[in-house]
C-alpha cells in the first residue's frame, strides 16, 4: 500500500509529489505522457515569480521533474488510470496495464486534453495539418502558412510562436474581443505577419492529402472566407480529463472538480490540485500553488489516519 497516489505530473502534481516525498511519504505517481504537462506545450514562460526573462517550458518541467526524481519513495508508472474507487480506509486506481494500486490518499492534477472543433476535416487531417500544439508541431511549417483557431491565451501564444516560424499566420476567433491577455493581444495585434479574422468561426478544413484550405463563416452577417492554410492549430481550450471518475467526485458546470481552500473533494482523502480544479486563474504560478496544498494537506490526512 502507497501512502499517495498522484494522478497528473503536470505542474501541480510535481509540486503534490514534492511536498509529500519531502514529509518521507511513499508516493506513486501515475502520468499517461511526459511529466511536464502544459508545460512542455508552452515555448516560454513570463509571468513564472522568480525568472525576470521568463523560462521555457520544457526547462521548468525538466528542473520540476529533477527535483523529485531522486527521491528513493516515489514511483512513476507511466500508465493511463481508467477508474478509481473510494473504500473504507484506502483508495484504488486502476491503471490500463490491469493493476491496481492501493493508496491512503488520492490527488487528482490529471488537467484535460484539448477541445475539438468537430468540424469536417478536423479528425481526417489530424497530423497531416491539424496540430492541437503549436510548440510540438509549429516547426513543420516552417515559411509556410498556419492558421491559428481561439481568442484565448493559448491561441495568442501559439500565433506569436508561429509568426516566428511561419511565413504567414491567420488567427480565427469567433467574436472581437478576447479572454486573452492585455500583453499578449497588444503583441499579437503588433504583428505584421499575424493577420485576425475576427467574428469567424471555422465550418470546415479542405486539402487532398494535406490540409490546403480552412472555410469560416461569419459570426455577422459577412460573407464566409475561405484561407489558404498550411497548418490548422485548433487552441479552443480543454475538456476536463474526469471521465474516469465517474460521477464519484462532484464538477462545476465546466467540468472541472469543486474543491475547498485545503483542495480536498467531497470525498475524504481525495484532494485535487490544477486545471482540473475549479478556481479563478489558470496560470503555472497557481497549479504550483495549490500542488503544494494538496500534496500538504494529503500528507496531514495520512499522519492523522
Ligand atoms: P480559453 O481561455 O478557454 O479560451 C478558449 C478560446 O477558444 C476562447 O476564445 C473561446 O471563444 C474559443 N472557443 C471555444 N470553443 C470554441 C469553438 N467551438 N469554436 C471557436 N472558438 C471556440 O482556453 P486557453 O486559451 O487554452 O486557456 C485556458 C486557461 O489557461 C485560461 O485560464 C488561460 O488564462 C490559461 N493560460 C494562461 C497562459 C499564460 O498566462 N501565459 C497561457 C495559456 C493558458 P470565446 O472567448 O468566444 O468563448
Amino acid at each position: 500500500m502507497r501512502d499517495l497516489i498522484i494522478v497528473g505530473a503536470g505542474p501541480s502534481g510535481l509540486t503534490a509529489a514534492l511536498y509529500a516525498l519531502r514529509s518521507g511519504n511513499k508516493v506513486t505517481l501515475i502520468e499517461q505522457g511526459a511529466p511536464g504537462g502544459q508545460l512542455l506545450k508552452t515555448e516560454k514562460i513570463d509571468n513564472y515569480p522568480g525568472f525576470a526573462n521568463g523560462i521555457l517550458g520544457m526547462e521548468l518541467a525538466t528542473n520540476m521533474f529533477q527535483q523529485i526524481s531522486s527521491y528513493s519513495n516515489l514511483e512513476l508508472e507511466t500508465q493511463t488510470v481508467i477508474s478509481i474507487k473510494k473504500e473504507t480506509d484506502k483508495v484504488v486506481v486502476a491503471t490500463g496495464n490491469g493493476n491496481a494500486i492501493e493508496g491512503h490518499s488520492l490527488v487528482l492534477a490529471m488537467g484535460g486534453n484539448p477541445r475539438l472543433l468537430d468540424i469536417p476535416g478536423e479528425v481526417e487531417y489530424t497530423g497531416k495539418g491539424v496540430s492541437y500544439c503549436a510548440i510540438c508541431d509549429g516547426f513543420f511549417f516552417k515559411d509556410k502558412i498556419t492558421t491559428v483557431i481561439g481568442g484565448g491565451d493559448t491561441a495568442f501564444e501559439d500565433a506569436l510562436y508561429l509568426a516566428k516560424i511561419s511565413k504567414e499566420v491567420h488567427l480565427i476567433h469567433r467574436r472581437d474581443t478576447f479572454r486573452a491577455s492585455k500583453i499578449l493581444t497588444e503583441q499579437l495585434k503588433n504583428h505584421n505577419n499575424i493577420q485576425l479574422h475576427l467574428n469567424y468561426t471555422p465550418k470546415a478544413i479542405l486539402g487532398d492529402t494535406k490540409v490546403e484550405k480552412i472555410e469560416i463563416e461569419s459570426t455577422s452577417g459577412e460573407s464566409n472566407k475561405t484561407i489558404e492554410t498550411n497548418g490548422v492549430f485548433v487552441a479552443i481550450g480543454q475538456k476536463m480529463n474526469t471521465d474516469f471518475l465517474n460521477n464519484q467526485i462532484p464538477l462545476n458546470k465546466d467540468g472541472r472538480i469543486i474543491v475547498n481552500h485545503k483542495m480536498a473533494t467531497e470525498i475524504q482523502g481525495i484532494f485535487a490540485c490544477g486545471d482540473i480544479i475549479a478556481k479563478s486563474l489558470y496560470q503555472v504560478s497557481t497549479a504550483v500553488g495549490d500542488g503544494a496544498v494538496a500534496g500538504q494537506e494529503a500528507v496531514y490526512y495520512i499522519e492523522n489516519k
